[in-house]
């Protein structure tokens, strides 16, 4: 049996099993003060644990977080936003309680993890998963491994060209109109001053959402050339996809010359298959690999 932590911004899940269905035990608990979560986090697999052993933990975080094996600060979430949990080390304190091998990597890496191992990247080398929600996030994975350099890819924070006419600022406290500050949930909030959820499908913001996120992904795919992009998050409808892969074939114009891009782009820019489950799906899978790395000679 592993544990998996889903560490969100609003709620942690947390998991026991081997896979989607072998699924032994699930809660979810409300991000309040780290101590207080952190606590409720390791009393929930300290309880588990009698139950069923547990081998190892995988953690996918919400970030930025340190993911740099010689860094002292290794496995910590670093410059976040969210107060209260700047600098918070989570797995010198999930694997000091638990006594387990911890595998870490960032919530949407998680994500890609779960839909490459059990969802909608099975079986594809190069995979980037995409979620559109609260921010905008990306992992790409090659042969089932993120990719991972000085910290991690921000896909979010690309910096993409205003469509025209459009005077919006955007929304990044950083950047202002970078990707995620022109196409995140909260940006559609801002521009439209009112929730994605409520706008009606043929409320002109579906239209520029989807020339935004099309101007995204032709990035990423000129970039890393993916053989798959899964895209997901709570800003995503079916009607979003069928503007946007319209949109992507005009921006690419021609010039990727695949198949999978010029005549089958509805199985190449897709939605997830596990739904809402793939982040903490995915942090087994890095409890999993934790596991393995340990066991070795
Ligand atoms: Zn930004």
């Amino acid at each position: 049996m592993f544990g998996a932590i889903e560490a969100g911004g609003t709620k942690f899940r947390c998991m026991v099993g081997d896979g989607p269905t072998a699924i032994a035990d699930e809660v979810r608990i409300t991000t309040t003060a780290p101590q207080e979560t952190l606590a409720e986090v390791i009393r929930f697999f300290t309880a588990q644990a009698i139950k069923h052993p547990i081998d190892a933990i995988g953690i996918g975080a919400f970030g930025p977080i340190d993911l740099d094996r010689n860094s002292a600060t290794y496995g910590h979430i670093t410059t976040t936003p969210k107060t209260g949990w700047q600098h918070q080390d989570l797995v010198g304190l999930v694997g000091d309680a638990l006594k387990v091998p911890i595998g870490f990597d960032t919530d949407v890496a998680a994500a890609a993890l779960g839909e490459y191992t059990w969802g909608a990247g099975q079986g594809i080398d190069n995979l980037v998963y995409l979620t559109v929600g609260t921010g905008i996030g990306g992992a790409a994975l090659s042969a089932g491994r993120s990719l991972r350099g000085l910290v991690h890819a921000e896909m979010g924070h690309m910096l993409i060209p205003r469509v025209a006419g459009d005077s919006f600022a955007g929304s990044c406290p950083f950047h202002g109109d970078c990707f995620e500050g022109m196409a995140s949930g909260p940006a559609i909030r801002k521009r439209w001053g009112q929730d994605p959820e409520t706008l009606t499908t043929d409320h002109p913001a579906w239209q520029l959402q989807a020339s935004y996120l099309a101007l995204g992904l032709a990035n990423i795919i000129l970039m890393l050339s993916p053989h798959r992009i899964v895209l997901g998050g709570g800003v995503m409808r079916a009607e979003l996809f069928t503007a946007l892969r319209c949109r992507l074939l005009d921006l690419l114009a021609g010039y990727v010359n695949s198949p999978e891009i010029t005549d089958s782009l509805e199985d190449y820019v897709v939605p997830p298959s596990l739904g809402n489950q793939a982040g903490v799906l995915g942090a087994l899978v890095l409890a999993r690999r934790a596991y393995e790395q340990e066991s070795q000679p």
